[in-house]
């Protein structure tokens, strides 16, 4: 068959756009508690979860510096990477709230409440059934949260990284600009990096296909579609070989 089935252990990654809906700044509860819900399915079902946080939400480094010349770039992605922070700390709360064990870790030292990134502690934890948010990007500058999401995939050993996003999947061209494009049920890594498909970053496609991490881009939006993503039951656009 084309797409394995019930992943044992998946990493999620969340665009700060899951955390505000209609593109607004900041954190909207409802939206956060809506994802909860969703996420807390996938770990009473017995799949080890590790989520990546975005940050565009709050701040997306590469574009708030090309804003001004007073800020350097750098500065800017480690503004963007402490937004991603906020998020972690609205999820893990809300999935607290109804009853969903976590941990948040940040790939960047923020002792007074979090743990550092471990990542055996971070595979403990999720052998625990302790959903696991990852936040700080990489801890690097000039990156993205796609890539943290592909390397923190490879590292701890995930079977699949699903990308969750507000379109069906990937397409030809933009859906809502051009009624003519077609979504994808599959692709494979070269194709979305010859064709420049926006799936995820270069790096990040990069980094899965070395390590054969297939990718899974779905709407997160559609009720129950996590799960059945986490089910490795057909949904949206799977990038693999
Ligand atoms: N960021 C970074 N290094 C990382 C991850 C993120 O510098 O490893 C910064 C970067 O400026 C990015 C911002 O944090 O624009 C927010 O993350 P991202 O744009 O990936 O959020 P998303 O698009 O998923 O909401």
């Amino acid at each position: 068959s084309d797409q394995p089935q019930g992943y044992r252990r998946v990493l999620l990654k969340i665009s700060g756009e899951g955390f505000s809906s209609g593109g607004a700044t900041g954190v909207n509860v409802a939206d956060v508690a809506k994802l909860a819900g969703q996420l807390a399915e996938i770990a009473t079902s017995g799949t080890q979860l590790a989520v990546v946080v975005g940050g565009g939400n709050i701040i997306r480094g590469a574009r708030f510096s090309a804003g001004t010349e007073m800020i350097q770039e750098a500065t800017a992605h480690y503004m963007g990477m402490l937004g991603t922070v906020i998020n972690g700390l609205a999820l893990q709360d809300a999935l607290e709230n109804i009853g969903c064990e976590t941990r948040l870790m940040t790939a960047i030292r923020m002792d007074g409440f979090a743990e550092p990134f471990i990542r055996r502690r971070c595979t403990r934890h999720l052998e625990h059934g302790r959903v696991v948010i990852l936040a700080c990007g990489t801890g690097n500058p000039f990156v993205t949260t796609d890539t943290a999401a592909a390397l923190r995939a490879c590292e701890i050993g995930a079977d699949i990284v699903l990308k969750a996003t507000r379109v069906d999947g990937v397409y030809s061209d933009d859906p809502e600009k051009n009624p003519h494009a077609v979504l994808y049920e599959r692709l494979s890594y070269k194709e979305v990096i010859s064709d420049k498909l926006a799936v995820m970053d270069v790096t990040a496609i990069g980094l899965c296909m070395e390590n054969n991490i297939p990718i899974v881009v779905f709407n997160y939006l559609k009720e129950g579609n996590i799960a059945r993503a986490v089910a490795g039951e057909r949904v949206g656009t799977l990038v693999g070989d």
